[in-house]
């Protein structure tokens, strides 16, 4: 569950981050996580390594993009954190990562498509696939804010992905199940056309799923 506690939120984020290199979702320093915290968030800092991270590490920004205790520097993509939010009031958490999957279709610019019943985890009928800018960018953010309107993933072509939740737990599990299904995509590509789900069975299997998102939620 998201805390209201700041040091617990830090603690919260550190496990989170350890958890993306256990899940093979992140190497050395690559990737990144923050919670909402106020008007602004709490941040992974850049180019730290997170089996060495410690919660006094972990920066807190304003809704401004300003540091509030100087000389710390937060990831390089703070303004896709802060536009995701911005974008969506409804969530609280967001990670972001190359996970090999992921990136393998972000670098050819594919969505991932309702292959599989799924996709539609993520709010929709696919997990699109936003245009590549350059990274720690504003013109990422807007990318990143516009894939996330509607969806609570997207793949950063010639990148990787992000995904928001409710709780840190549950943006981790998001982008858990996106490189999972990115991998299973991945392989049917592999062994010729995909057919996809029609429009009926989408729509059923969004219908559907929120039980299963809301468990995420709550986990
Ligand atoms: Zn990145």
């Amino acid at each position: 569950m998201t805390t209201t506690n700041e040091d617990a939120a830090r603690d919260e984020i550190v496990r989170t981050a350890r958890a993306l290199h256990a899940r093979g979702l992140s190497v050395a320093t690559t990737g990144n996580v923050s919670q909402r915290w106020g008007a602004g968030m709490l941040i992974t800092p850049s180019g730290t390594r997170y089996d060495a991270l410690t919660p006094d590490q972990i920066v807190l920004v304003r809704g401004d993009g300003s540091v509030v205790e100087p000389g710390r520097r937060p990831s390089s993509e703070w303004r896709f954190h802060l536009a995701a939010y911005d974008a969506r009031p409804d969530r609280a958490a967001v990670v972001h990562c190359h996970s090999p999957h992921a990136t393998m279709l972000a670098c050819t610019r594919r969505a991932i498509p309702a292959f599989h019943y799924l996709v539609t985890i993520a709010g929709g009928e696919d997990i699109p696939c936003v245009p590549y800018a350059d990274f720690g960018s504003p013109e990422l953010a807007t990318h990143v804010a516009a894939g996330l309107a509607e969806r609570d993933a997207c793949l950063l072509a010639h990148h990787g992905q992000v995904a928001l939740g409710r709780s840190l737990t549950a943006a981790l599990d998001l982008a858990w199940i996106v490189e999972d299904l990115a991998r299973v995509y991945h392989g049917a590509l592999l062994l010729g056309e995909v057919p996809l789900l029609d429009a009926d069975q989408v729509s059923r299997a969004c219908e559907r799923i929120g039980h299963y998102r809301d468990g995420i939620d709550r986990s």
